[in-house]
């Protein structure tokens, strides 16, 4: 039988204590119990080398361990913010929205892409602003933001969208509207041409109305509240025998808690200071442009937004009544 070499010689018991902190969950304390055997090889200096050996372990061991908090604290510390790459996809038929209209009336109001990156998925569109600051249209490439006061702003490429549909638009359809129409005669007619309901159509309206009705909103501050309660004290705004440009989109009634069912109009008068989200109006005369659009394309908050954990599974049909009508 083979001799024994090595021998049990000494046994060191350590205890490594390590106190982490995480901003997140707070704070963690770990024990690390061990034995390290210290060998002795009956040769020359074979404690001493034990005790080297052992304390090479413990370093090692703690180095181990100090990487291994250093991700979780990186893991617990970095919020994740999506960058969203210019336009890779959407194409001048693309209808491109960000978020949903229920993360909306959930009070999610935080930016999902800057106005800079927005501005290459289209040059027609309506939207918000971060914070629920206003009332957004862009037509012929130019953005405005209708504030609570009720004015119009020119939007930098540096602010952010929560809430947005763009497309590029091409009218397919060009014509004359009857005189006289209100928001809700316009709407029946439109339905009575658009060859389909199941379509989205961008709507552009020149000319000049007898009468207009508009409201923006304030921006909001967190917690944030939900949109029917912004709307409550929504400030309206009505002008008479006023030139502009109505500016929105008709959407299939399938998109619901998507985007809004039917008709979403904002409106800017043509000198470009004021407007809003449309209430109502009487047209006196005025051209409607429809460019027929069949691609759709989503972009959703990402990781750490409160998107993450709202629970979008109540219809809010009746939220979006009050707050949008
Ligand atoms: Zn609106």
């Amino acid at each position: 039988m083979a001799e024994q070499v090595n021998h049990v010689d000494n046994e060191i018991k350590f205890v490594l204590h390590w106190i982490i902190y995480c901003p997140v969950m707070g704070k963690f304390r770990y024990h690390i119990y061990g034995n390290l055997m210290i060998l002795n090889t009956n040769k020359r200096t074979p404690v001493k080398h034990g005790i080297v050996t052992a304390l090479r372990r413990v370093i090692s061991l703690a180095l181990v361990f100090i990487f291994i908090c250093f991700g979780f604290l990186t893991a617990c510390t970095t919020n994740t913010t999506v960058q969203y790459a210019d336009n890779p996809i959407a194409g001048r038929e693309t209808l491109t929205q960000i978020s949903t209209i229920d993360a909306i009336l959930n009070g999610v109001y935080d930016g999902v892409v800057t106005y800079g990156v927005l501005k290459g998925y289209g040059d027609f569109g309506i939207g918000t602003f971060k914070a629920l600051d206003g009332e957004m249209l862009a037509f012929d490439s130019v953005f405005y933001q209708i504030k609570a006061d009720g004015i119009a702003y020119v939007v930098a490429d540096e602010m952010e969208t929560p809430f947005a549909s763009m497309t590029f638009f091409d009218a397919d359809y060009s014509g004359n509207l009857p005189q006289g129409l209100d928001f809700t005669q316009l709407q029946e007619y439109l339905d009575s041409i658009l060859p389909s309901e199941n379509e989205f159509y961008a709507i552009k309206i020149e000319g000049t109305f007898s009468y207009m009705k508009t409201r923006s909103v304030p921006a909001q501050e967190k917690p944030y509240p939900p949109l029917v309660e912004v709307t409550k004290n929504q400030p309206v705004f009505e002008f008479e025998n006023v030139a502009g440009t109505l500016v929105g989109f008709r959407s299939p009634p399938y998109v619901a808690g998507v985007n809004v069912p039917g008709y979403h109009l904002h409106f800017l008068t043509a000198d470009k200071k004021a407007g809003g989200h449309v209430l109502d109006f009487i047209i006196e005369q005025a051209d409607v442009a429809i460019d027929y659009t069949a691609d759709f394309m989503m972009i959703l908050p990402g990781e750490g937004s409160d998107f993450y954990r709202i629970d979008l599974t109540p219809n809010k049909h009746e939220e979006l009544e009050q707050a949008e009508k």
